[in-house]
């Protein structure tokens, strides 16, 4: 006799409707992953200019799902209650926004205003994704939330740290005069599947460089440090971050601190690249050092990262692997 599977239990109070902005890009297609399968709703609004409609694979095809092709700069709206809405869109590696800096700053100043507009029209919950850039070339280590950072307002990075210093100011001010409930996070770097390979972040062009057997490239003396998060951990922070009512700032990623040289060659050690090593000039404004302290995420939001370097690397490796095989390159772009 067959038994009937009984449907998912998803309860009332969880199937709320969120809308994300840049859901097309890596970190935002892995939340709309995790929010499906929680069971909400999700509306994407993302322009593409760094995301891809790759990355939505899985959602599209969900009754739950929608996606608008939009620039947040621009006004944009919906119909219907929101319940939140995840602030995502902004260009996030350097390359992009060194590349498009007046859209950058567009994207983190009117994007920002535009998406607290719409939280505050529709008495949502609001989740910036800030940056550890807001710290700048930070003068403490680890950094806490309560240092108020080390940014060059006029160098070349200064349209990405500056404009998310302009969006949490930004989100703080909402909170303050419209009672908006507003949760800044302030995210250090993230890595996994969904990365494009061309992106001049540092794990995928390492990773895409080890799997051709080329000599990984490291820009100056590679004893500048990053502590890198897995973006399955960054999530459900993220996802906890969604559900309380706290302000923020709160920073999320992964204490685990590393030279670059130290990931150059795990990544090496990873992939089995015998290629060696080649150093480039340093990188102007680069921060030397980056490490979150997050003792506030582990009271507030009963969280930290579960995935070691190693792991999350391995996984990283194995996803550019079967893109490398897929495509006939390393990885997609
Ligand atoms: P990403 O470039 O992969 O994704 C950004 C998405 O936003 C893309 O889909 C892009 O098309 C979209 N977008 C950009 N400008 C837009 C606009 N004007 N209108 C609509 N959509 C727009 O970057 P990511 O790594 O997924 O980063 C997501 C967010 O997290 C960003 O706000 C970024 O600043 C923040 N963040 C990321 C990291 C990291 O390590 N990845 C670290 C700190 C903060």
């Amino acid at each position: 006799m067959l038994t009937s599977v009984p449907p998912l239990q998803v309860p009332e109070y969880q199937r709320l409707r969120i809308v994300i902005t840049g859901g097309a890009g890596f970190i935002g297609s892995h939340l709309c992953d995790r929010l499906l399968a929680d069971g909400h709703s999700v509306l994407c609004f993302d322009d593409l200019s760094t995301g891809r409609m790759d990355n939505l694979a899985a959602c599209l095809p969900h009754p739950r799902f929608s996606f608008v092709r939009h620039d947040v700069a621009e006004e944009f709206d919906c119909e219907g209650p929101v319940a939140a809405v995840a602030h995502l869109a902004c260009p996030a590696s350097p390359q992009d926004y060194l590349h498009r800096p007046i859209e950058t700053l567009r994207t983190g100043s009117l994007g920002t205003l535009n998406a607290l507009s719409l939280a505050k029209r529709k008495g949502a919950r609001l989740l910036y994704a800030s940056t550890s850039e807001s710290y700048g070339d930070p003068e403490i280590h680890p950094q806490p939330e309560g240092y108020w950072g080390h940014v060059n307002p006029v160098g070349p990075r200064a349209v990405y740290d500056e404009s998310k210093r302009f969006g949490e100011a930004a989100a703080a001010a909402y909170r303050r005069k419209h009672g908006v409930s507003t949760g800044i996070v302030r995210i250090f770097n993230t890595y996994g599947p969904r990365m494009r390979a061309q992106d001049g972040r540092v794990v995928p062009a390492f990773i895409t460089r080890a799997l051709v057997d080329e000599a990984l490239l490291l820009h100056g003396d590679g004893a500048q440090t990053r502590s890198f998060c897995h973006v399955d951990d960054l999530v459900e922070g993220l996802v906890s971050m969604l559900e309380c009512d706290h302000a923020g700032p709160i920073n999320l990623g992964n204490p685990e601190e590393v030279t670059m040289l130290e990931l150059a060659s795990l990544v090496q050690e990873l992939t089995g690249s015998r290629a060696g090593m080649t150093r480039g000039p340093a990188l102007e404004d680069d921060p030397s050092r980056r490490m979150p302290d997050i003792t506030l995420a582990g009271t507030a939001l009963a969280w930290r990262p579960t995935i070691s370097l190693a792991e999350g690397l391995a996984r990283t490796i194995a996803w550019f692997t079967n893109c490398q095989q897929l495509s006939g390159t390393a990885g997609r772009d």
